[in-house]
Parts: structure tokens; sequence; C-alpha cells
């Protein structure tokens, strides 16, 4: 049997061909599928009967299984979805007025092992299809009851070493016959793979980039991602100022400030000195701990003071409030477990 949800649009085209029926039938068999959320041919009600059980001898529809959910106070959602081959990931639902976001994985697990992340600890088991990235947002959108509005790819995994199926999962989301999610409401965060970033630059739509930084040198950068020996500080920043130059957009850089180690006034002036001209804005994100992990937070008074010291040469720096953190469900938080 074929799964029908792992069919593009193009694909389908393709299948509807060869079957011999209308064109217009792959624009409604895809709207079944994305828009309405159908997981049974059954219900593709303007389908004749004899094209549905022909449909029905070949093909399904698979869908991501609901494991678990957890609700933290401040409303953030974590779903555990189980995969056709068993495996899981984590998606999350942020609310925040009139914004709902959606944080997706892209991976099982991660390669990369960085340590203020508890998907690192975990190892990479395989990457997701498009269809399994998109269908979090599709599933995410059914149990909350909502339409969303923004889809971050900051879940498990790196996006930019699974790139063509996320780039083909954007691509969906965004399509009109998909869940025409606008490409500006879409980010895609990576830690800096750098020949991906310049590929990244040819891609259409106006996706938003945001880059996981987390150092201002080689040595600390390295402590906390181990990624950074292949794409040193140097070679990153040079394909960041290419990316803003090509696309003439700003780029948002990400910053998990650990205590001790990336938080100290010497750390703001590198951070200032290395991202002075890139035209951008620096979310400053506490670290979140998750179980195993030394690494540790810092107080308020130095987040405060470290986001001080920036503004002078780097004007557009927030300060991101964590969010469903008693849950594991925030930033670095995801394991693919429910472990609270
Ligand atoms: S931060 Fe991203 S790249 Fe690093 S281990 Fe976690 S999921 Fe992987």
């Amino acid at each position: 049997m074929i799964n029908l949800k792992s069919f593009t649009f193009f694909q389908l085209k393709e299948l509807i061909k060869e079957l011999g029926w209308e064109e217009y039938r792959a624009t409604q068999i895809f709207t079944w599928i994305w828009q309405k959320g159908i997981n049974d041919i059954d219900q593709m009600t303007n389908l004749a009967k004899t094209k549905r059980e022909l449909l029905k001898e070949k093909y399904y529809i698979s869908q991501l299984k609901l494991a678990k959910t957890q609700k933290a106070k401040d409303s953030t959602q974590k779903f555990l979805f189980t995969l056709m081959d068993d495996e899981n990931i984590e998606s999350v639902y942020i609310p925040e007025s009139s914004r709902k976001t959606v944080c997706v994985s892209t991976q099982v697990g991660c390669a990369l092992g960085c340590q203020i992340c508890y998907t690192g600890q975990i190892g990479f088991l395989r990457n997701l299809k498009f269809f399994e990235i998109a269908d979090q947002v599709l599933q995410v959108q059914k149990l909350v009851g909502q339409k969303l509005s923004n889809v971050v790819f900051m879940g498990m995994g790196e996006p930019f070493l699974n790139y063509e199926e996320c780039l083909k999962a954007v691509e969906l989301l965004n399509s009109d016959n998909g869940l025409n999610i606008g490409a500006r409401k879409i980010t895609v965060s990576t830690v800096g793979i750098t020949d991906k970033i310049y590929q990244f630059t040819q891609f259409p739509l106006q996706v938003k980039l945001a880059i996981s930084l987390n150092g201002a040198d080689d040595k600390t950068r390295n402590y906390l991602m181990p990624i950074t020996k292949k794409y040193p500080l140097k070679e990153l920043i040079e394909a960041i100022r290419h990316y803003t130059k090509m696309k003439k957009k700003r780029i948002t850089f990400e910053y998990v400030l650990v205590k001790g180690i990336n938080d100290r006034a010497p750390d703001a002036d590198k951070l200032r000195k290395l991202l002075i001209g890139i035209p951008c804005k620096i979310n400053l994100i506490p670290f979140n701990p998750y179980p195993g992990c030394k690494l540790k937070q810092p107080t308020l008074t130095e987040i405060e003071s470290f986001a001080r010291s920036l503004y002078t040469g780097l004007p557009a720096v927030t300060i991101r409030k964590s969010k469903g953190s008693e849950i594991l469900a925030g930033c670095g938080q995801l394991s693919g477990k429910f472990t609270t």
C-alpha cells in the first residue's frame, strides 16, 4: 500500500494523469488531505464511489498518532507523536494573543550533541519526511482547534541536515492547496551549516532564517555546540553576511544564556563586535535546564545586564520569556519522550 500523504502536489498531479482522471481531481484530493485533514479515502465525498474504491485498492493516508499531551500554566502545549515506524517526536504549541505558533521537529533525535539541548543527548535516529514535518502542523491545528499563524522549525533535529525534506515541507505549508501559511510566518532555525546557508539564499520563498549562535568565540561556542569545529564562526558569519546581502533581509540570532559560560561582560563585548553591521535581531533566551544537565540559567539581573551591554551596537535585542519550561516544552528541552 502507498501513502497518499507522501505525494507532493506535483506528484499527485502525475498520479491523476496516469489514472486518466480530470486534472482538478488532484486539487480535490490534496485539499482533502492537507486542508480538511482526513485520513480515510471514503471521506472524499466529491469523488465518485468507484473512484474512491479504486484509490483504496492501492493507497492509504497516514496520520501522526498522538501518544501524549501536556499543558503548561502559560497555555503552552506539548504533543508526543508516534510515527509509522514507532519512533517518537515532539511538537509544541505556543499561543500568544493573536499569534498561534507551532514548533516542529525535523529529525528523530539529533547528531550534533549541543550541550544546551536535551535532543542532542539522545543521538540521531532518522530524518523526518516532508509530510511528517507538515503533518505536525496539521495535527496540532486539529488538536487545539485553532488556525495556526506561525511555524518555527526549532524542535528536535537540525533542519539543514535534512535540507530537501524541510524545504519541501515549507512549500507544502505555504501552498494555497496545502496549509496556506504565509512564508514570512515560517522560520527555519539552524546551528549554521554554512554550505546550506549559501544554498538557502537561492530558495525563492520569503521564509525567515534564524541562527542558533550561543557563543561569540569559537572556544565558548564549541564547548556548547561541537559543530563549531566543522563550521567555525568566521566561516559562519561570512555565510550570514552573504545571505543578508543577497536576500536584503534581517536575520535572527538566538543566543541561549548559560550562567558563567557565555553570559559575562566580555562575552557581550565579543558578541557586539562579531555582529556589528549585520542586519539582525537578537533573541536572548535564558537556558532551560533538562534532566541530567549541569548547565545553569543566569539570574534575571545577569540576563538584563547582558542585554544592556549589547544595546549600544545592537539595538534589536529582546529577552525571550521561556514558555512551557515546567513541562520541558521550552527551547532545547525536547527529547521524544515525556519525562515530566
Ligand atoms: S540545538 Fe538543534 S542542532 Fe543542537 S543538538 Fe539540539 S536539535 Fe540538534
